[in-house]
């Protein structure tokens, strides 16, 4: 028991970290050269497009189908740093087929909006923490990083531009998509010493036009999305494509997502591209439990969980809850419905901010997930998705929504 518990996942992430950390030194001292010019917004050169496109009905809009007119870019290269942002019309990139991007994937790309307040307002969800994100996942496959604030500002000014683009009303908004690849040819595999930063802009209405539709899970166990000392909690292309077959698997068998799992334990990590929040009763308090996985490099490190961790902790009465990051297991989840105490799941991110999710099969049986009798989520996930819906909005103050306009 004793050498298992040495070698359960608790003690990996520690070792992973301090790799971490060397290589990040290693990334601050050898890569990159210091006198690199640095992104600078006020370099901004703009060219308008000459034919602005139609704009379909916001009823038609369906998610990253439709760009807007503008997008921008910026290219890096080793020898002098990050040249002269440009806005211009939306279009093809030209890229050398033997660009390191196409063969080993030197690719990351951060998911965030832009939301329309009642004033017509533009406005950003807590912009620097995907800056933050950008930048770990960039450091992690040699690509540059940059000044987090000087790319706010760029994307400030896309947005600016196209803000007619940004739908009006509740669950409506402008979904932003920050990319980077490594542009360098040539098939020897290395550090890439050029790079190009790219911004794109998707319209997109409303997760669940007609209500809440809770999600049904496959808990996954042969197909692994994360481990420990790997890359899962960065968001590089790489970790998505894999995910795809057993996501159709799970589909053949009447299920809409992943529930993955990780190790000999099952530990629950992550849904699709989702967080996971899971609320149980604790028999002995009487006490209702909030509980996500903690960050430990298996985890994507969402800004919809920590919004809703840091929300949950300040507004929740605490003789009533606890909210924690904690490891758990899909056989504990099991044993917790089998005894009454699970009261409630559901995924978060930034498309959906949440996914209520019905039921889960797992170890050939089918466990149902509380909802609200008649609805289609549980009373948590509808409570923290209008506390961040009301500051994404800008119907109540917070520093986590930053006007741009
Ligand atoms: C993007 C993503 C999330 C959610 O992150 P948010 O910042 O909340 O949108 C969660 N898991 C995975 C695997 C993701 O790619």
């Amino acid at each position: 028991m004793q050498t298992f518990v040495k070698r359960s996942i608790r003690n990996i992430p520690k070792m992973a970290t301090s790799a971490h950390q060397n290589f990040a030194k290693y990334l601050a001292t050898d890569h990159m050269a210091s006198d690199l010019v640095p992104l600078d917004a006020s370099k901004l050169q703009v060219t308008r497009t000459t034919q602005p496109k139609s704009k379909l009905p916001k009823e038609k809009l369906v998610f990253g189908q439709s760009f807007t007119d503008h997008m921008l870019t910026v290219e890096f290269d080793q020898a002098s740093g990050w040249g002269t942002p440009e806005i211009k019309p939306y279009g093809p990139l030209s890229l050398d087929p033997s660009a390191c991007v196409f063969h080993y994937a030197f690719e990351l790309f951060e998911g965030m909006k832009a939301y329309k307040d009642s004033q017509g307002k533009i406005r950003l969800f807590r912009p620097d923490m995907n800056m933050a994100r950008f930048n770990k996942s960039a450091a992690r496959i040699c690509l540059p990083t940059v000044d987090g604030e000087e790319l706010i500002k760029l994307i400030s000014e896309l947005l600016k531009l196209d803000q007619s683009f940004v739908p009006e009303g509740e669950g409506y908004s402008l979904y932003i998509r920050p990319t980077l690849i490594g542009t360098s040819s040539g098939l020897g595999v290395g550090a890439p010493d050029k790079a190009l930063l790219y911004v794109i802009c998707s319209p997109v209405g409303p997760y669940y036009p007609t209500g809440y539709k809770a999600i049904s899970l496959e808990a996954t166990d042969y197909a692994t999305r994360a481990w420990p000392g790997g890359v899962g909690d960065k968001k590089l292309g790489a970790n998505y494509a894999p995910c795809i077959k057993p996501q159709l698997s799970a589909a053949k068998n009447g299920h809409q997502q992943n529930l993955w799992l990780f190790g000999e334990e099952k530990f629950i990590t992550e849904v699709g591209t989702m967080n996971v929040f899971f609320v149980f009763k604790n028999a002995d308090t009487g006490k209702k439990e909030l509980v996500t996985a903690p960050l430990d490099g298996t985890i994507l490190e969402g800004v919809t969980r920590d919004s809703i961790l840091k929300l949950a902790r300040d507004r929740l009465d605490p003789n009533e809850w606890e909210v924690n990051e904690r490891y758990y297991t899909a056989h504990e989840v099991a044993e917790k419905a089998e005894n009454g105490l699970l009261v409630e799941a559901f995924g978060s991110g930034t498309a959906a901010v949440v996914a209520p999710i019905k039921n889960i099969a797992f170890n050939g049986k089918d466990y149902d997930v509380p909802l609200v009798p008649g609805e289609q989520y549980g009373e948590m996930a509808k409570t923290v998705a209008d506390w961040i819906a009301d500051i994404q909005y800008g119907v109540v103050d917070s520093e986590w929504s930053r006007v741009i306009n």
